[in-house]
């Protein structure tokens, strides 16, 4: 496995593969979650680069970004057991050596959920996604369910810029007590950790209820189970279209729907979300 900290060097490394480039961007402190999308790279028999880079441009709170777990020794010997190919691992300055003024526009599928909690989330998230698949042109690119609406947003993103590149989404891997995994997890503490496997019930509840109550009430139920405890406080939850991500009232056997959910453990903001038709 090669390390490459510079666009120079990646280029140089990629300019010599023939076969099929599979990427799957990272911002590190790498978990079982990531290390299943490289897996499923490998499986596809594609020549696998992995990025590891804390991306300041898609992090709306300078605290979130000063706290986001960072050990990039351990993710490299963590990789290199992979059997990936290669990682990049740029600074700052290889990946904004001046400042980045672009504009992108997702339409609704910003304006909700993510991106009205987090105002330029999505735009940081493209600016650093065009940059990479610009670098590493891959020809598939690995992203995780985890990230949902992030998802919805880098498939727009594709079709928007024609990039050549097949997104492959990955289903979410959990602990064993059901919490999605996520860098974050590392910083909750030991009261919130042990509340946390609640926000994955609660879409289990939804997953179980849905077609029993109307939507607006199983909302209700679910903010009701948040003010029965301290420790969780939910920001929102919701179902929605899979492809539109418009919110959706009624239940419709029809429609693929996925429930959505954004908890704050103490400081830390966890998210999640659940198909509701399979
Ligand atoms: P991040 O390092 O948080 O930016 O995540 C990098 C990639 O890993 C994104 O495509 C995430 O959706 C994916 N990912 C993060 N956590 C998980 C998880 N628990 N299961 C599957 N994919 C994940």
């Amino acid at each position: 496995m090669k390390v490459v900290y510079e666009i120079q060097s990646i280029k140089h490394e990629l300019a010599n593969i023939s076969g099929e480039i599979g990427f799957v961007p990272t911002m590190g402190a790498l978990h079982e979650g990531h290390i299943s999308l490289v897996k499923h790279a490998l499986e596809d028999k594609v020549y696998t680069v992995v990025s590891i880079y804390v991306n300041p441009t898609q992090f709306n709170s300078k605290e979130d970004l000063k706290n986001y777990p960072r050990n990039f020794d351990k993710d490299i010997s963590v990789l290199e057991k992979t059997g990936c190919n290669l990682v990049f691992l740029p600074d700052d300055n290889q990946m904004y050596p001046e400042p980045d003024f672009r504009k992108f526009d997702f339409g609704f599928l910003e304006k909700t959920m993510e991106g009205t909690h987090r105002p330029g989330h999505f735009n940081g998230v493209a600016k650093i996604v065009t940059k990479l698949f610009d670098i590493v042109k891959p020809s598939r690119a690995y992203f995780g369910l985890k990230d949902f609406q992030q998802l919805a947003i880098i498939q727009k993103l594709v079709k928007d810029y024609n990039y050549p590149v097949k997104i492959v989404s990955c289903p979410i891997v959990r602990e064993k007590d059901g919490l999605a995994m996520s860098s974050r997890n590392q910083l909750l503490g030991k009261k919130e950790r042990f509340a946390a496997p609640m926000i994955y019930e609660t879409l289990q509840y939804a997953k179980n209820t849905i077609k029993k109550k109307s939507i607006p009430e199983l909302k209700i139920d679910i903010e009701n189970i948040f003010n029965t405890q301290k420790i969780l406080r939910l920001e929102y939850f919701e179902v929605v279209d899979d492809l539109t991500l418009e919110p959706v009232s009624d239940y419709l056997a029809n429609n693929s729907l996925t429930a959505c959910i954004a908890v704050w453990a103490g400081n830390v903001r966890l998210i999640d979300n659940v198909q509701l038709n399979s």
